[in-house]
């Protein structure tokens, strides 16, 4: 069965999903996304994914075509359409399409709202097991990097550098500390065990698995600290692990051909994992 996917208001086969080539997402990447995984055909922890739709939208300018809940009920719509067990549902709304290119926002133009899924099995992915290796490149982005802007081409470079090297991930750094992934956020556990991770501003997206991390290892008295870090501290530290919609919590055994601790996903880390995974089952929708 071909996918379904949902552009505009309609669901219709994905190889039929089109926008005009004059979308201001296209021109522009003057859009927003959101990515939120499905596990067991459930939405996970998308109330934080929707209020952070709801910021970026707002810190743009761009109204919502649609109510979140509605958002809600066509994502849901969308999984059960697909007959999706597990993967996820990726978003984007635009600015819409004007009747030409001018940069100033249009005036009475819908924006557009398009939806699809993929297939992912987050839970069991091998890298789990096994863990990732990063590399570090430069942060190249822009200064509102707390929106979450379909203007992706820093990370689309970063990526691409991590596929070269055979690594899952690229770091990115500014100032000589770890801003984050190019598609995660960076955590690492220091000899005395205390978790650290990047505090949210304009430097960094506000992951919202970070932020179910941070919360579920503080309810369970574990020492965090909100902080940037470098590549020498991560090193140096007993663990280190990415976080995402796409990939939970994945642990890093090695940033740029360096072990990280021996080598192998740490307990610290596997613990984490399984707290989290619990709480994306207790809560999915
Ligand atoms: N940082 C960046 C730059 C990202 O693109 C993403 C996800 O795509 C994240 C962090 C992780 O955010 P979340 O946990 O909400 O998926």
């Amino acid at each position: 069965m071909e996918p379904i996917a949902y552009v505009n208001g309609a669901f219709v086969p994905l190889s039929e999903a089109k926008v005009s080539i004059l979308d201001r997402g296209f021109l522009f990447a003057d859009g927003i996304y959101e990515v939120a995984a499905v596990l067991d055909g459930k939405l996970i922890d998308n109330a934080s994914h929707l209020a952070r739709l709801e910021r970026s939208v707002g810190e743009i300018a761009l109204a919502l075509p649609e109510s979140i809940e509605r958002i809600q009920e066509i994502q849901k719509e969308l999984v059960k359409r697909n007959n999706l067990v597990n993967g996820m549902v990726y978003l984007e709304v635009t600015r819409g399409a004007d009747t030409g290119r001018d940069f100033a926002f249009p005036k009475g133009v819908k924006p557009t709202l398009i939806m699809f899924t993929s297939v992912k099995d987050i839970v069991n992915a091998p890298s789990a097991r096994t863990g990732i290796d990063v590399i570090t490149v430069p942060d190249l982005r822009w200064a509102r990097r707390d929106i979450k802007s379909v203007a992706l081409l820093a990370q689309v470079l970063a990526k691409q550098a991590a596929a070269e090297a055979n690594a899952g991930e690229a770091w990115m750094i500014e100032d000589g500390k770890v801003t984050e992934g190019g598609s995660s956020s960076c955590f690492i556990l220091t000899q005395d065990d205390v978790i650290v991770t990047r505090q949210n501003g304009s430097e960094i997206l506000p992951g919202c698995t970070r932020k179910a991390v941070v919360k579920l290892a503080e309810e369970r008295q574990l020492r965090i600290e909100e902080r940037a870090f470098s590549v020498e501290e991560a090193l140096a530290a007993k663990e280190a692990f990415i976080t995402s919609a796409t990939v939970f919590v994945q642990a890093v055994v090695s940033i740029d051909g360096k072990k990280v601790g021996n080598g192998k996903p740490g307990p610290m880390t596997d613990r984490l994992r399984e707290i989290y995974v619990d709480f994306a089952k207790a809560t999915a929708v």
